[in-house]
Order: C-alpha cells, then structure tokens, then sequence
C-alpha cells in the first residue's frame, strides 16, 4: 500500500494502545455497548446501567445520527450529549458518540471520551483535519464502499495532524447480498492488523442487521483477532428509535459477554500453550513478530509491549 507514512505497520510490530478514559484500547477486550441513539435520560441511564453490570467496558450512544432519510429521527444533540455526561457520572463508563460536522467537533469532544467518525463520512476529509486536531480518540469506521487502503488513508489525513489516537472499526460493506444490512467483513480483521500498528474494532450490529447473527458474529471477530467490538443494546428494542431491528436486549448482550469472556480466556490459554512450545531465546521476538503478521488472538499478547499512542 503506498504512501501509508505514519498508519503502516511499525518496524518489530509494535501495536498503539489508545488510552481512551482510562480504558486501553488495543490490550484486551474491549466491549462499547449502548443504543443506536440517545432517546431520553431514562433510556440511556438504564440501558448504561444494564451493559455496565453485564461487563461492558465503554458506552456508546448517538447524539448526532446520520440519518438515510431526513424525516427520520436525527438525534437528541446537545441534550443527548448532556444524558451521556450524566451516565458516564453515574457508570464511569467513557462515553463514545458520534460527529457528524467539522463545527462540533471541539464542543462534542467536552462530553465524549471517543469521537466516533460513521461510516457516511469516513472519507470527510475536513472533518478528518478536524478530528485530527482535537487531539481526542476517533473511532473511525470504515466506509461501506471502501478498500482497506482508503480506509488507512482516512487514519492518514487524521494522523497526518499529530494525532495518533486512532481504533480502526469494521462495520460492513455494501455486497450483492440482501438477507444482511452489509456484508460483515472480518477477513478485514487480521489484514487491518498486518498492514497498520493501529486496534482494530468490529461492529457486529450494523455490519449485519440482524439478531440472530450479532453473537456469531461478535464470537468470530475475536477469533479472528479484533481488540473490541461495538454493540448496539438497547433497554426496550422493539420500541427503539433507530435500528430497533438490530438492538440487543440487555440480557440477551449478557448471555453474549460471558461467551465473549470464555472465548478471551480460552485463547488465552492457547496463546500460552504455544508460547511454552517456542524456544526460549525465540520468544520476544516471536511475540513482536506476531503481532506484525497481525491475524490472531496472540496480536493482542504482544500489545503488552505496544508503545502508547
Ligand atoms: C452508528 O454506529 O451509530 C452508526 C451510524 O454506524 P455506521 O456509521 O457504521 O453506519
Ligand atoms: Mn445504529
């Protein structure tokens, strides 16, 4: 890939870890849950509450949604954002919200511990520059119709202005296919890893549309080596605003976090098991170089070792 001066993967596979509200991301699993959008206090505050016991460990909610259609809910704005302050007093859990305009990115960037960059506007190149200089974490999503190239462009222009605060989330493509919202992509997964130092993310729910595929799907991506995943819950879905079709029931985001945590505890035994067979002297270097090939579970291991970003 050309030209990729600061988003290509580093020299001994070093990894960045985002330091995002006193959550590592790119060590570990990372689970952001919350709804599609910020409706009310209520909503939010309970839902927080909800995938906050279940053990989440960051909360996403929109207060700007970008919308396919005009007519359709657009987002709470600034109150929402105020609702969000409000659980993350009441969770502690950092918030990850979504900008939509170059204006707001410096006031939006008061309440929210992530700028989440959407799909729609991965290759808003001002609102890039401008996210860039905020200095704050961007979760930048990658577009539906785009190459890993473009999308590591995008991490480029954001980079480019001295901020390398970056998690890369796969969210779905556009494909032929009809039954799914977007074709998730999680062969994107471990060549996001190989080709960039930077943590890579997926996004279960809009990346399928569909219920019954977000645990499958969620359980796949950490197998294939993702550092998180992005989850829409919601505390009443049938009843929901936005994407009410694709919202977890708190429960149902429970019963998916103790397998998630099985699965992380049971790569991690075999991360272990093969770090005994390697021979003594090929054992740091071997954890570096693997998480340059990027791919696996271990990439996460060597993440220990990752310069902070
Ligand atoms: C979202 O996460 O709220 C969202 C709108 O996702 P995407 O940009 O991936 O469609
Ligand atoms: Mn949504």
């Amino acid at each position: 890939m050309k030209d990729l001066r600061l988003s290509a993967a580093r020299e001994g596979g070093l990894r960045t870890v985002v330091e995002a509200g006193g959550v590592a991301v790119g060590r570990g699993l990372v689970v952001i849950a919350g709804p599609c959008a910020v409706e009310s206090e209520d909503q939010l505050i309970r839902t927080a509450v909800a995938v906050k016991e279940a053990g989440a460990t960051m909360l996403r909610g929109g207060a700007f949604k970008p919308r396919t259609s005009p007519y359709a809910f657009q987002g709470l704005g600034l109150k929402g954002l105020k609702i969000l302050g409000k659980a993350r007093r009441e969770t502690g859990l950092p918030i990850v919200t979504e900008v939509v305009d170059t204006r707001d990115v410096s006031w939006v960037g008061e309440y929210a511990d992530v700028l989440q960059i959407g799909a729609r506007n991965m290759q808003n190149f001002s609102l890039l520059r401008e996210a860039g200089k905020s200095g704050r974490p961007i979760l930048l999503k990658r577009g539906m119709y785009s190459t890993l190239e473009e999308w590591l462009n995008c991490a480029e222009y954001i980079l480019a202005e001295g901020n390398s605060k970056i998690i890369l989330c796969e969210r779905g493509i556009r494909s032929f296919e009809t039954y799914t919202r977007n074709t998730l992509d999680l062969s994107i997964v471990p060549a996001a890893k190989s080709a960039s130092h930077l943590p890579v993310l997926v996004d279960p729910s809009h990346g399928t549309g569909v219920l019954g595929l977000i645990e499958p799907m969620s359980l796949a991506a950490v197998a294939a080596g993702a550092d998180g995943l992005e989850i829409e819950v919601h505390i009443d879905p049938p009843n929901a605003k936005s994407d009410k079709d694709q919202q977890l029931t708190p429960e149902a985001f429970a019963r998916l976090m103790r397998k998630l945590r099985a699965l992380e505890a049971a790569l991690a035994r075999i991360e272990a098991d093969e770090a005994e067979l390697r021979p003594a002297e090929a054992r740091p270097a071997a954890a570096a170089g693997s998480s340059a090939a990027g791919g696996g579970p271990r990439s996460r291991e060597a993440a220990g070792q990752a310069v902070p970003a």
